[in-house]
């Protein structure tokens, strides 16, 4: 174990820090001296910010996005359209679809996706709920965008989601699979050109 250079204060946070996504142990001290160098500029609003936030987030109870109230700014939007609802696996990918700004939708947070070896079934998702949402007898939903990664266990959840829905009249659609905007055929790997060809559409 290589000796400890500061007091453990600062270990703590170090250490805290490397858990984040994407910082290793190595980029986590350079953030905690950066933090502890710009004690007033960064330090002590970043603390402020996280008591902050630590106290007032919570998730929304109709769609399972972050929010600090429920429903989520999104869900009580009066200028959504609430005929249609995208799929997400996670907040991360309905903040993905926010940032682009490409629907007006609402949305609904699965909160994962069925995986039987990792022991995650459908009652460990926010399925049930998403299908009490569409037939729910107020709901105005006619579209579902089922808006899962392209893995064999997001298009597994997308069957079951599918299935569940079996009977209604709602339209059920998913993203489609393909060449990237700005990709090269060269680079793409066989699973990707054949999905690319498959939903090929009318020029
Ligand atoms: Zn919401």
């Amino acid at each position: 174990m290589s000796k400890s250079v500061t007091g453990p204060e600062i270990e703590r946070l170090i250490q805290l820090l490397a858990k984040l996504p994407g910082l290793g142990p190595r980029s986590a001290r350079r953030a905690a001296l950066h933090l502890i160098k710009k004690k007033d500029q960064l330090l002590s609003p970043l603390a402020a910010a996280m008591g902050e936030a630590l106290e007032k987030v919570r998730l929304c109870e109709t769609c399972g996005n972050v929010d600090t109230f429920s429903p989520c700014t999104i869900c009580s939007d009066p200028r959504r359209d609430r005929s249609i609802i995208v799929v997400v696996e996670d907040v991360s990918d309905l903040w993905a679809l926010e940032r682009a700004a490409v629907i007006n939708a609402t949305y609904h947070v699965l909160g994962g996706v069925l995986s039987p070896l990792d022991g995650i079934g459908p009652e460990d998702l926010a399925i049930a709920s998403m299908v009490e949402r569409v037939k729910g007898a107020d709901s105005a939903v006619r579209e579902i965008i089922i808006a899962v990664n392209a893995t064999v266990e997001g298009q597994t959840t997308a069957h079951y989601i599918t299935d569940q829905l079996v009977g209604t009249d709602i339209k059920i659609t998913r993203l489609a699979h393909g060449v990237p905007v700005g990709g090269e055929l060269d680079y793409l790997d066989e699973g990707t050109l054949v999905a690319a060809i498959k939903s090929r559409s009318r020029f």
